[in-house]
Formats: structure tokens, sequence, C-alpha cells
């Protein structure tokens, strides 16, 4: 295996990457062609307080189940949780802090949309505890805003962009790119608008069409070419390298940041971390002396909030992982890091590490870099994707946990709470 004390990253830290809280927000003003996130419209609005009452009573039940714990971090993803009233936000954050320790430096961040009327919310947001934002521009262009389907116009980006960065210290805003007929000099003129517009951190997804959306259907029917692999290859290829000469070089495959303003909360996913899921199709990961748990809740808003009415706690599947399915989990969502995967961890969790031939393999098509800290260069220490094994991370993920071997003796450690099967 070609793995050298010299390589040029450091093995990823072993230790567990700490609690977060993650809130969902499901109702959005519109929703977008290419959206299949559980976002809903309520066109005659919904009853706030009835959600909030319905947080506060998930939270509590989170918190029975995890005992103590020091939260690091908590997110208000969606949805556009943008709509919610600050004091719903500060509610919520009061009751987390009530419950749960939570660090003075705790990453707070809320996903904003760009509207007008939700940047006039953005200090009471900051009043209420916040001090992060992440908002969905998606484009510089008015003209493929629209056929995104998003309703804001790039002025009140704009405009929204200059209040996050009078409130808040830390902000972000996501683009979306290989859109329909975008061509590499058009990506390159609005990533370097983008670039100047930028604070420390910046998402760049590409547009990917998802089953059972319009864009899907539109897709089947010949009616929207988005561009094709190779195409989509060039894009990004423009996007790590313009990233990179701006200082904010890929964290994670579509996530770009100065060192140390990557999301903390984002991280902990990648990092596999703990986190309690609250709110309407959230998901968490939470460990108890029983091993890791994963949870899902039911995804329909009030469906939900009767769930929670009436046993305390929305969850509809609670799920124990076996020592594979953590390994598996863990691969793949720490290879979508350039920092890559511990393999010690790895092998503690999951009892196995991927072979040497499958690892050797991924890194003669340049696909997986090695490393490790000994002379012992067979065996590596920690794994990481290259940029390009990043843009195939399916495939290299199926190829490292096919190859799973047994290790003897890993070492795993569980705080001690019991995660009980929902009502
Ligand atoms: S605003 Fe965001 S969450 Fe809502 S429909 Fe559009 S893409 Fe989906």
């Amino acid at each position: 295996m070609s793995v050298s004390p010299a390589s040029p990253f450091r093995v990823p830290s072993a230790a567990a990457p700490g609690f977060g809280v993650y809130i969902h927000w499901p109702f959005c003003a519109q929703k977008c062609p290419y959206c299949d996130f559980n976002s809903h419209v309520r066109h005659g609005g919904w009853d706030e307080d009835r959600c909030l009452a319905a947080y506060l009573r998930e939270l509590d039940d989170a918190a029975e189940r995890t005992g103590p714990r020091l939260v690091s971090s908590v997110f208000f993803g969606g949805g556009t949780p943008s709509l919610m009233q600050p004091e719903t936000t500060a509610a919520i954050l009061a009751r987390i802090a009530a419950l749960w320790s939570v660090d003075p430096k705790a990453e707070i961040t809320l996903e904003a949309n760009p509207s007008s009327v939700e940047a006039g919310r953005f200090r009471g947001y900051r009043d209420a505890g916040v001090n992060r934002v992440s908002m969905g521009l998606q484009s510089l262009n008015d003209d493929e805003l629209k056929r995104l389907g998003r309703i804001h116009t790039v002025a009140e980006s704009k405009r929204a962009l200059d209040v996050a960065r009078a409130a808040f210290d830390r902000f972000s805003f996501d683009l979306i790119y290989a859109r329909p007929g975008q061509t590499a000099s058009a990506w390159r003129t609005e990533l370097a608008e983008a670039l100047s517009l930028a604070g420390d951190h910046l998402s760049l997804y590409q547009l990917t069409i998802e089953p059972d959306t319009p864009y899907a259907a539109l897709h089947a029917a010949g009616k929207l070419i988005v561009p094709d692999a190779d195409a989509a290859l060039e894009l990004y290829a423009i996007t790590q390298e313009m990233t990179l000469a701006r200082g904010l070089a890929a964290y994670e495959i579509s996530n770009h940041a100065r060192p140390g303003e990557e999301s903390r909360h984002n991280l902990l996913y990648w990092r596999y971390g703990e986190y309690a899921g609250i709110g309407p199709g959230a998901h968490g990961r939470l460990m108890t002396n029983q091993g890791r748990f994963a949870t899902m809740a039911e995804k329909h808003p009030e469906t939900w909030a009767a769930c929670v009415e009436r046993d305390g706690h929305g969850l509809v599947d609670v799920e124990v992982l076996s020592p594979l399915a953590q390994a598996d989990e863990m691969l793949m969502m720490g290879l979508r890091l350039s920092e890559g995967v511990n393999l010690d961890r790895l092998a503690s969790l999951g009892g196995v590490r991927p072979s040497t031939p499958a690892m050797d393999g991924l890194a003669g098509l340049g696909l997986l870099d090695a490393i490790s800290e000994t002379a012992q260069a067979n065996r590596p220490r920690a794994i990481r994707a290259t940029p390009k094994g990043r843009f195939v991370l399916n495939a290299v993920v199926a190829e490292l946990s096919r190859s799973f071997e047994p290790v003897e003796n890993p070492t795993s450690s569980h705080p001690s709470n019991v995660l009980s099967t929902p009502a």
C-alpha cells in the first residue's frame, strides 16, 4: 500500500466528536421543484404555538433518553427555519439550556432564506442566541433563480448578506451549480462573484435530480438536461481550484471554509458524532449502554405534533445499529471530509477495517490516500478520498466496505443511558 509517514495530511482525531441538537422546521413558503427535503407548504399558515409546545415536549423526551450531555452545537434546519418567529427560536434554545449543559462556545446555526421579510428577523434570531446563519442563495442570476423555482431575487440576497454580516460573526450561503445549460465560463463568472461576497464559509452543491420531484419528471421527459458526468466533473474541478485560490478550500465534498470556520454541527455528522433529532422527519444518532441508536421522527408536521402530544415524542423508527452498520455509516460520512477517517476509531466502533488490497486498488486509481504515522507502511492509520475519489464516493465506500476484515480486540465505550423503542 502506498502509505508514508510523510503523507501531507494528518491522522484525524479518534476522540468522540461531541453532542449536538438538530431542530427540523418543516414549512416553506413554496416548494422548489428540485427539493426532496421534508418541507411542506401551508397556505393557511401553521399553528406555531402548537409546534413550539411539541418541540419542547420532544426535547424533554430526548433529554430523558440521553441523560447529561454537553451540547456543542445546535442547528435549526428545514424547511425554512427563518419562517419561525424569533420568540419560538428563543424558547427552544432556553429549553435546550435547561435540559443539558451548553458549551459557552456552542455554535448555534439557523438556515435562512434571503427574502427581505426573513432578513428582517435576523437580529431577532441573534438576540435569541443564534450566532451563525446559513442562507440559501442558490444562484446569483435572477433568471436562474426563477428556473430553480425560488421566490427571492439577487438584490434581496445581497441585502440579506449585508444584514447577516452586520448581525453575526459567522455566516455562510449556498449556491447550486451544474444547472441545466450552465457552461464552465458562466460558472467561473458566478463563482467569482460569490467568492467576492463570501465570508469564511461557503456551500456549493451540484444539482442532483432527486426521485419524485417535478425536476425528476421533467428530466425523464427530456425537458431538463443537466450537464453530463464529464461536464459536471469539470465544473467540480473549477470549484475546487477557485475556492482554494481564495483560501476557502473544501473540507467536505460541497463545503468550503477557512481553517477553523467549518460548520461544527455538520462536522459532528461527518465525524460520526452523537446528535438528537427533534421535529418532523428529524434523524438522530444517540449513544446508550446498548450501543448506537438511529432514530427517525414522523415526517408529516401535524401528524408528528399529534404523536408528540400523545406519546411525548414523534419517533416512528428506533433501530440499534450493528457494529458493521456503524462502520458503513462512519465510512460513508467520514470520507466526505478532506481530513478522512481514522481507522482505529472505525475498528473500535465497527470491529473491522478495509482490506489492504481494496485500499491499494483505490489508491492505484487515484481515488484514495492513506497515512501511517509509523514506518509500518502496510497498516495505515487513516484514509481519505482524494478530490477525484469524493466525486465518486458511493463507489469508493462500496469497494471498501465490501472488503471489511474483522479486527481483533477492538475497544469500544458507550455512555450509560438506555433508549427505549417508541411506544
Ligand atoms: S426553500 Fe429549501 S427546503 Fe424549502 S422547498 Fe426550497 S429547497 Fe426545499
